[in-house]
């Protein structure tokens, strides 16, 4: 199963203000993991605080490039709620 945190944060390109983040099995946002918001999909990077920031122009062209974030959009795009996305992603690997 998923592993939802209780964690505050506010997207950095639609301030969308979050209050859980969503993950494969036993884990939990650390500083420099990627995140997909669920109202706008753009991608953002856990801070120190796991506040979020975008990714510079260099880092967004990496991640869009990455097979398992390319998946990872495509999937949470398809999915009802970040739960349903993330056990769809947990299935594949
Ligand atoms: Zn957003």
């Amino acid at each position: 199963m998923p592993t939802t945190t209780e964690l505050a944060t506010t997207c950095p390109h639609c301030n969308k203000f979050q209050d859980q983040a969503t993950g494969k099995k036993n884990t939990r946002p650390r500083p420099g993991d990627v995140s997909i918001c669920w109202k706008c999909f753009e991608l953002g990077i856990y801070e120190q605080d796991l506040s979020l920031r975008k990714p510079s122009e260099i880092e967004l062209q990496e991640l869009l490039e990455n097979p398992s974030i390319k998946e990872a959009l495509r999937v949470t795009k398809n999915s009802n709620r970040p739960t349903e996305a993330m056990k769809k992603l947990e299935s594949q690997s």
